[in-house]
């Protein structure tokens, strides 16, 4: 193709329509067509990224190969295009404003007055330009956070008009999502809303020419036709996305209503594959029949999107097992005080990454549960660090901690990285991103990654002391992955229990639906067999 081709995608109304995941089923839809596909995310925050956020607010933060901690939606991006993407595919009004002032630092700017228009606009256009020709794309999707309207938002769609101004209409699609309610008894779906956000997006220079309307149920005909006379788009490019199972629907109920030929006519680009191997596994999804049980016990567990990436990898797994995991969310304060009957009926418990004290004590009691009990365990990140934690109290009966739960502690089994001693700043500066992990033969790392050496994504400052190891692993605490440059521990497991390992990585974040992570997919199914055997 000879020019680079760019899908905008907005929103109106109000957020949480689930933007991310449209943009990254339309991507798929391109991308089985056989074009190259790369996705940027505009954050309109002035955060620089979202590693010094709380999941609380904002989801989880998602971790890249190159150590960017980014906006979640960067996960389901690569889950859905099985690609990496680097930090500059999320762009924040922190990182546009901060490289324009560092640029008129240097004088780059000299004797000019530097201005949102053109100066901040000019910095996003070039942005997104660069993140779509390094990456070799055909077609690069570009999803504005927020609603249009908002205020911060306000230099992104500027700049996206721009952009359509300077390649030309053939090389520019825009989709707006937007919510479709239903009022009344008769429960008529109301376009008005949807009207307005167009109306104000007209007002700035953007003409959509693909509205995703999003309901409970399918749009009604009549609902489209009005849709499209009002908002001045054809009646195929209005698109209904009801409420679905698994997300992994999306992409096929985009296809079956023509999105696919649209966007092509639209770009005068040709179709050529299908969907195949998609469509095998969302029946993959939806057929399971199984159900197994695993508890999740966390901090934030009332927002399942600060855990997003583990929910998904849960989903290939299950899926490649024929079985759906059902997931139990335990708030893991609720556990301090020795009453865990909440682990009940589980068939496998999953201690995910997270930071500080408040709940490690619960944590550290579900550990316990489960290398007693002989339950099913992974533990990520903090979740090794407790298990080695609880390895040295119950089993080698050490006084012992983490200093970041207990800074004066006896002994300290987990302890702060040797180079992080003198970081001051929060943002960006953790042990971040893909680093290579050798794995010792004839271990369940191995049997269960099938190699013996491995690359997988971290997010963490703290490591077990070295002073502990031998002792630990002659009690039966086994370090069967160790970083390439054999200074850290990277996995542990207990070969004498059926399945306890946890990582100091995050198995999490390279899952892809059609390659479950190993660590994932051996959980599960160990799961399913503790399950088996308690019915049996
Ligand atoms: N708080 C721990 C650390 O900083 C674990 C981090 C995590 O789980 N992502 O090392």
């Amino acid at each position: 193709m000879p020019e680079g081709k760019y899908i905008i995608v907005t929103g109106g109304v109000l957020s949480g329509l689930g933007k991310g995941i449209t943009t990254s089923s339309i991507g798929l839809l391109l991308k089985l067509q056989g074009y190259k596909v790369t996705a940027i995310k505009i954050d309109p925050y002035l955060n620089c990224d979202a590693g010094t956020m709380n999941p609380f607010q904002h989801g989880e933060v998602f971790v890249l190969e190159d150590g960017g901690e980014v906006d979640l939606d960067l996960g389901n991006y690569e889950r859905f295009l099985d690609v990496n993407l680097s930090s500059d595919n999320n762009i924040t009004t922190g990182k546009v404003y901060k490289s324009v002032i560092e640029k008129e630092r240097r004088g780059d700017y000299l004797g000019k007055t530097v201005q949102i228009v053109p100066h901040i606009t000019d910095e996003i256009r070039e942005w997104i330009k660069r993140v779509a020709k390094n990456s070799g794309a055909d077609i690069c999707l570009v999803e504005i956070g927020g609603t249009v309207g908002d205020i911060e938002s306000m230099p992104f769609l500027e700049a996206v008009r721009q952009l359509h101004r300077e390649v030309g209409h053939e090389n520019v699609v825009f989709l707006h999502t937007t919510l479709i309610p239903v009022i009344g008894v008769v429960g008529e779906q109301k376009t008005k809303p949807t009207q307005h956000s167009v109306k104000e997006l007209r007002a700035i220079g953007i003409d959509p020419d693909i509205i995703i309307g999003r309901a409970k149920e399918p749009l009604d005909k009549n609902t489209k036709e009005k849709i499209a006379l009002f908002c001045n788009v054809p009646v195929e490019g209005v698109i209904s996305v009801p409420d679905v199972e698994s997300i992994y629907e999306v992409p096929l109920l985009l296809e079956r209503q023509g999105l696919t030929d649209f966007l092509m006519k639209r770009f005068r680009i040709e179709k050529r594959n299908g969907l195949k191997e998609w469509e095998d596994f969302v029946n993959k999804v939806k057929n399971a029949k199984e159900r197994v049980k695993i508890g999740i016990v966390g901090k934030y567990t009332d927002l399942s999107d600060s855990y997003i990436s583990i929910v998904e990898a849960f989903h290939h797994a299950g899926a490649h097992l024929g079985t759906k995991v059902e997931i139990k969310w335990v708030e893991a304060e609720d556990l301090e005080n020795g009453d865990l009957s909440l682990l009940e009926e589980l068939h496998g418990i999953l201690v995910p990454g997270g930071f500080g004290m408040r709940g490690a004590d619960g944590k550290i009691n579900s550990i316990r549960y489960a290398r007693e009990n002989n339950i099913p365990f992974l533990g990520i990140c903090f979740g090794f660090q407790l298990a080695v934690v609880e390895y040295g109290k119950n089993v080698l009966k050490l006084d012992c901690s983490s200093t970041e739960i207990e800074p004066e502690t006896e002994h300290p089994i987990i302890t702060i990285l040797p180079e992080q001693k003198g970081i001051e700043n929060m943002g960006g500066t953790m042990r971040l991103g893909a680093y290579r992990i050798k794995i010792k033969e004839g271990t369940l790392a191995h049997r269960l990654y099938g190699e013996t050496e491995i690359s997988e994504r971290h997010r963490h400052r703290y490591e077990v002391n070295p002073e502990y190891i031998s002792e630990l692993e002659k009690n039966g605490l086994i370090f069967s992955g160790i970083s390439s440059d054999k200074i850290r521990m990277e996995i542990a497991e207990i070969p004498s229990h059926r399945f306890f390992i946890a990582s100091q990585f995050h198995p999490e974040f390279k899952s892809r639906p059609l390659h479950p992570a190993p660590l994932f997919y051996g959980f599960v199914k160990a799961s399913l067999e503790k399950m088996k055997e308690a019915t049996d």
